[in-house]
């Protein structure tokens, strides 16, 4: 396939919440950016889709009118066991909620106002190093160059990428699976619950719109088990805890197919391999539990997008430059 012949100051391979982040944070700067993403906006996304507070200044910064979209702010938190018993914390810090399909279509919409070349339901296939300075991107639309490539194609790496075998060593065995469903629950707006079960735990709290985001890790081997039914999974093995019983049985489910993740593993990655910067999910993903990975994602894009020596240009402050989080 012949390579176009215009040439992009960096390419981003993948516009989940990394990559769409630092696509806008590069036009700012007016760095020509060229984004590839291998489904069409908007889309749905296993995630718990809760949001710490720490990011909710930055993504007002991108564009996102935060204080129309009128998310709900969760302050309390819920932990409850098998056996029925529910602790109680307030949340210091706190979060918001917002369904992916919504997230990532507000960033998608401000990435294009931004002059972002976006080329959807294009797959990045392989991508080429000539020289110190150039990369040939490969992808299903046709070949692309650019100055810099940073891959942002979350948590399953493709096989163009070389981790190295330290990584793939480290990879641990336990194979995880993630399943989400939007459902219409009797749940406060401003409550995340967790809900422990048999070797996984499920969270839910509300997102935009008149949903409750309910999504779930559990072992793959736990699946296995139950026949690889998800229902037969859930019904014997999550609803021994009553609160889970009590959200699957009770509430109005959006969509009754869930969305199902497999093959989740939370390894150690590295942040570059042959000279393509890694970020988000793809440099490693943290179990959403301790994690979020979601602001992690974020603030890696903001690294990068004001490592001053790779681009050159101007760097202006933000809410994340050397300020403790907004409280
Ligand atoms: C079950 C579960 C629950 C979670 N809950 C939370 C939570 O509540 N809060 C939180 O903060 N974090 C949570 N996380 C973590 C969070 O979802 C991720 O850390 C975050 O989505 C990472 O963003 P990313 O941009 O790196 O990857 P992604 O959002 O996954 O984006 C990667 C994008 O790259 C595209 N892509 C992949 N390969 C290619 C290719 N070859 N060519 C073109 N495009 C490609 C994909 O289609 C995708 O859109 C959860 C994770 C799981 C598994």
């Amino acid at each position: 396939m012949e390579t176009q012949t215009n040439k992009y100051d960096c390419a981003v391979i993948g516009g989940g919440l990394a990559g769409l982040c630092l696509a806008i944070q590069l036009a700012d700067r007016n760095i020509s950016v060229i984004l590839f993403e291998k489904n069409q906006y908007p889309f749905h996304k296993v995630c718990g889709e809760y949001i710490s507070m720490e990011s909710y200044d930055f993504l007002a910064e991108l564009g996102l009118p935060m204080q129309s979209l009128q998310l709900p702010i969760i302050t309390k938190l819920g932990i409850s066991s098998e056996k029925g018993f529910m602790l109680e914390h307030n949340l210091e810090l706190g979060g918001f909620g917002i369904s992916r399909f919504s997230l990532d279509e507000h960033l998608f919409q401000i990435a294009l106002k931004k002059g972002v070349v976006i080329l959807q339901n294009c797959r990045v296939n392989e991508v080429q190093r000539i020289g110190l300075q150039d990369f040939i991107i490969k992808t299903s639309q046709g070949n692309f160059s650019s100055e810099i490539v940073a891959g942002s194609y979350g948590k399953y790496t493709p096989s163009f990428i070389n981790l190295g075998k330290e990584v793939e060593k480290n990879a641990g065995n336990i194979n995880y699976i993630g399943v989400k469903y939007h459902i219409k629950a009797n749940l406060s707006p401003d409550r995340v619950e967790l809900h422990n079960f048999k070797d996984g735990y499920c969270g839910i709290s509300k997102v935009d719109r008149d949903w409750h985001c309910l999504c779930y890790l559990t072992t793959a081997e736990n699946l296995l088990q139950n026949g690889k039914d998800i229902k037969k999974m859930e019904e014997n093995v999550l609803f021994k805890n009553p609160f889970l019983k009590n959200y699957f049985t009770k509430s109005q489910f959006v969509s009754p197919q869930p969305l199902v993740i497999s093959n989740v593993k939370f390894s150690k990655k590295q942040t570059q391999t042959d000279g393509i910067f890694l970020l988000g999910d793809a440099a490693g993903s943290i179990t959403p539990l301790c994690g979020n990975g979601m602001s992690m994602s974020m603030r890696a894009s903001r690294l990068l997008a004001i490592a001053q020596h790779l681009v050159g240009g101007d760097h202006q402050l933000g809410s994340w430059d050397g300020q403790r989080p907004r409280a």
